[in-house]
């Protein structure tokens, strides 16, 4: 994870199946066609609560839009709050410009100062070195640099989306399954859903696939890309977890003043728990975070690799604490409070798109004719990276965007644009551009791209000049 810092060089354990799968018979059944009922119509369907389908139908229902937005789950913020990944990587550059705002900018702004554990806004940027050395204990500073990319509370941070969502005027549904995609002549006009009520319809002018794994677009028939980077963490998969009363102070001084007895406590931990995991700070220092240690060779589409590293991961969870009460500083009266009811997916699908976020636009840094959004780049080495309004978008299918982690990218430009500050970046620029050709009557790949900039930049978005204002179909940019 942010991991972004430790690109290639993090942690990665080999799964191993360890339990016995289901036997598939090789047998169909024919489900009987049926009469669905209508749920409702609306301009903007959003499915998906994550932090790319909250930007979405916050943005969209700021335009004027009549969203719904469907999660499966009974909260928003996806990852950012399910999956207990409550580091927030990163919103500045290595300058410590803030490059990602608009509707994540916003969010922080809703965010009380104690459910948020972050660098001064006047250190973002800083290289003094006690400043970075303190902040790189707490994940917010890399390559000696201090950087925005805060820890905060999921509970504030779920409350947060919900406000968000609902004063804009976005209608909502949890606890809402969409399974397959409406398709007709060659485009999306809706989902149905599964949900307590049963089985049923929403009709929509435009669709967003904020589902992180590309569930609609797939459905739809849009093809995928699924290689992977083999050496960064981007294909492993883990439930999270937090522990109370822990004293991160004391563990953080611990592993500053005695690296041999830290590096024994590790070798400790290898050898009684094989894939052993170091903990996280939070946003409180009684508050600790385990991402879970990486299970590499599974497939988060898969309903036995789901339930295999569900089930290891929980037994991890407790096979650590009996390790770090007994030997490690500061977690003697270490106890669990919760293990994500989100597993911890980064990467499944990535949409075949008009355009696609490269490896070498990196060095390059040019911004696209079609930008909707600015990302941080991995390492200082690099530019700031320019996020096409193609990559949102599906080469076939109409009246259908996908942001989020399934965004068109390649497999190494995954392993940041995947992050959630992305996330909300390309879900803030779906939501306004799905509004924008609901209300003209276009499909999203028709947007005119100047209008769609303008309403980014009206809803506080960061762009470049040389982009801004810029007339350009993202159809027609290859
Ligand atoms: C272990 C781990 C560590 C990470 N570390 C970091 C980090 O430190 N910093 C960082 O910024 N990012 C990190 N990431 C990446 C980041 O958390 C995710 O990539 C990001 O949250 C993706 O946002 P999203 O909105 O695209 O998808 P998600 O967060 O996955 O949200 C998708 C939403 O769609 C819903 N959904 C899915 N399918 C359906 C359906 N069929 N019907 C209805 N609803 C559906 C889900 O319930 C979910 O709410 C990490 C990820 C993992 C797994």
């Amino acid at each position: 994870m942010t991991e972004g810092r430790l690109f290639f060089t993090s942690e990665i354990f080999e799964g191993g199946r360890r339990r016995r799968q289901i036997a598939r018979p090789q047998k169909t059944w024919i489900e009987p066609s049926r009469t669905l009922p209508v749920f409702a119509e609306c301009d903007v369907l959003v499915v998906g609560g994550g932090p790319a389908g909250t930007a979405a139908a916050t943005s969209a229902a700021r335009l004027g839009a009549d969203v719904i937005l469907l999660e499966r789950y009974n909260h928003l913020g996806g990852l950012s709050t399910g999956g207990l990944v409550f580091w927030i990587d990163r919103m500045t550059d290595w300058d410590g410009k803030p490059v990602i705002r608009g509707v994540a900018e916003e969010i922080f702004d809703r965010l009380p100062k104690e459910y948020v554990c972050g660098p001064a806004r006047q250190d973002w940027g800083s290289r003094d070195a006690a400043t970075a050395a303190y902040w790189s204990l707490r994940s917010a500073a890399f390559h000696g640099i201090v950087t925005w990319s805060p820890m905060v509370c999921p509970e504030r941070l779920k409350l947060a989306a919900l406000d968000m969502v609902e004063e804009a005027g976005a209608r909502l549904v949890l606890h809402g399954w969409a399974s397959v995609p409406i398709v007709e002549d060659g485009a999306v006009r809706g989902v149905v859903f599964e949900s307590k009520e049963g089985r049923q319809a929403i009709l929509a002018k435009a669709t967003v696939d904020a589902t992180g794994d590309g569930d609609i677009f797939h459905r739809a028939g849009v093809p995928s890309e699924t290689d992977i980077e083999k050496n960064d963490i981007h294909h492993c998969m883990n439930t999270a977890w937090i522990w109370a009363g822990v004293d991160m102070k004391r563990w953080m001084d611990f592993r500053t003043s005695d690296p041999k007895g830290y590096s024994d406590f590790m070798a400790t931990g290898r050898e009684k728990v094989r894939h052993f995991e170091r903990p996280f700070t939070s946003w409180r220092d009684d508050v600790a975070l385990f991402m879970g240690p990486r299970q590499s060779g599974f497939d988060a589409l898969n309903v036995d690799d789901l339930t295999e590293v569900e089930a290891y991961c929980r037994r991890l969870m407790w096979q650590h604490l009996e390790v770090f009460r007994a030997h490690a500083p500061g977690f003697a009266g270490a106890y669990p409070v919760q293990s994500a009811p989100q597993m911890g997916v980064r990467h499944t699908r990535r949409l075949v798109g008009v355009e696609k976020v490269v490896r070498t636009q990196w060095d390059d840094g040019t911004p696209y004719a079609t930008e909707v959004g600015v990302s941080p780049s991995l390492s200082p080495k690099f530019r700031n990276v320019s996020v096409p309004y193609g990559a949102l978008l599906p080469q076939v299918v109409d009246g259908l965007l996908a942001p989020g982690r399934h965004l068109s990218c390649d497999a190494t430009s995954h392993s940041f644009m995947r992050e959630i500050p992305q996330c909300w970046l390309t879900g803030h620029a779906a939501g306004a551009a799905a509004a924008i050709a609901a209300h003209r009557g276009v499909a999203p790949r028709a947007v005119d791209i100047g209008e769609l900039q303008a309403a980014l930049q009206k809803q506080g978005a960061y762009l470049r000049p040389s982009a801004a204002g810029t007339v350009k179909r993202a159809g027609a940019s290859g």
